[in-house]
C-alpha cells in the first residue's frame, strides 16, 4: 500500500449479523473502535454507526474514506438500484436493507466502499496478515455463518453476485441425518458446520462440547471437504480459517486445525501435489494473522483502497 493511503485516517464498519464493530483511524496499528448490537432495527444501528463516526471525526480530523464489510448476500454492482442493499438475508428485519446508502447519506463528499464482510477480512489480511504476499488465497469464516472471500490474482473474487462459498453443498457421511440449519438448504455447509449447527447437533452449545464427542469428528469432516473442494475451484496458496468456531472451546484451536489439515490431505487423495499439501499443511491451513481484527481492519482496507 502506497505512503499517502497508509497515513490516510479512514473509518470502517464491520457489518455482522450479531454485531456491527466500527473504528477510525490508519490501521491497524493506530485503530480507535467500538461495537454496537446489529439488533432487527437496521435503521437504529446505522444511525448509531453514523453518529459515533461523525464524533470520531470531530475529535481526530477528518476522514478521507469510509469502508464497509458487510454480512450478506449484498448488492455490490455499482449500476444496480439496489447498490450497497443486503438483500436476501434471512436476519430478522435486514433484508433490503440500504447500508452503503445510509452512510454515503452523511459522508456524502468522501468515497464509500462497500464489500462483503469475507472479502474485506480476505483483504486486512493480505496487506497485515496471513494473506501478505500472496496473490491466491481465500479465507474463510466460521461462526454464526459461514462465507469464503477469494482473492485471485491480487484481486477480490465478485462476480455474478459474489462468491457464497458457506453454502456449497457437501457429501454426507454415511448415516449422518442432522438436517442442518441453514433456512434456504438444511444441510449446505453453513448449515451442517455454523456455530448454530454445531450446538444443534449435539444439543450442547459449542465451547462446552467435550474434546472426543463426535460432532468436533463431522465438524472438522465437513470442513475439510468444503475446503478440498475449494482447492480444486479455485487453488488457492492458503486458506485462512477466522470465525469464533475456529477457536474450538474444549478441544482447541491447535487440535482443531490439525484434524482439519489431516482431513483435507485424505479428501484430495494425493490427486493435488504441492508441498502445500504434504509437508507444508501447517502452514497452508492457518487461522488469521490480525485474529478476530481482520474483518475490521480489512474494511478499513477497502477505504485506504479508495485514495
Ligand atoms: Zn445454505
Amino acid at each position: 500500500m502506497n505512503k499517502k493511503r497508509k497515513d490516510a485516517l479512514v473509518g470502517g464498519i464491520e457489518a455482522g449479523g450479531t454485531k456491527f464493530v466500527c473504528a477510525v483511524g490508519t490501521c491497524p496499528q493506530d485503530l480507535h473502535r467500538t461495537e454496537f448490537s446489529s439488533g432487527d432495527n437496521p435503521e437504529q444501528v446505522l444511525a448509531e454507526v453514523t453518529n459515533w463516526l461523525v464524533e470520531q471525526q470531530r475529535e481526530r480530523g477528518t476522514l478521507q474514506a469510509i469502508g464497509i464489510g458487510s454480512f450478506g448476500p449484498v448488492d455490490l454492482h455499482k449500476d444496480s438500484p439496489t447498490y450497497g442493499y443486503i438483500t436476501s438475508t434471512p436476519k430478522s428485519g435486514w433484508r433490503n436493507t440500504d447500508i452503503h446508502g445510509a452512510v454515503k447519506k452523511i459522508f456524502a463528499d468522501i468515497p464509500v466502499a462497500f464489500d462483503t464482510d469475507v472479502n474485506a477480512a480476505a483483504l486486512g489480511e493480505y496487506y497485515w496478515g496471513n494473506g501478505a504476499g500472496l496473490q491466491d488465497f481465500v479465507y474463510v469464516t466460521i461462526g454464526t455463518g459461514i462465507g469464503a472471500g477469494g482473492m485471485v490474482g491480487g484481486r477480490l473474487l465478485h462476480g455474478l453476485v459474489h462468491p457464497e462459498m458457506g453454502h456449497m453443498l457437501l457429501p454426507r457421511i454415511p448415516g449422518d441425518r442432522f438436517a442442518g440449519v441453514c433456512p434456504f438448504h438444511g444441510a449446505c455447509w453453513e448449515g451442517l458446520c455454523s456455530g448454530p449447527a454445531l450446538s444443534a447437533r449435539s444439543g450442547i452449545p459449542a465451547e462446552l462440547l467435550p474434546p472426543e464427542h463426535e460432532s468436533w469428528a463431522m465438524e472438522t469432516h465437513y470442513i475439510a471437504s468444503a475446503i478440498a473442494n475449494i482447492v480444486c475451484v479455485l487453488s488457492p496458496r492458503r486458506v485462512i480459517i477466522g470465525g469464533s468456531v475456529r477457536k474450538a472451546g474444549r478441544l482447541g484451536s491447535e487440535r482443531f486445525f490439525q484434524m482439519i489439515r489431516e482431513k483435507v490431505q485424505l479428501a484430495l487423495h494425493e490427486y493435488i501435489v504441492s508441498p502445500a499439501l504434504k509437508e507444508e499443511v501447517g502452514s497452508f491451513i492457518v487461522p488469521p494473522l490480525l485474529g478476530d481484527d481482520a474483518g475490521i481492519c480489512g474494511a478499513m482496507a477497502l477505504a485506504q483502497q479508495e485514495l
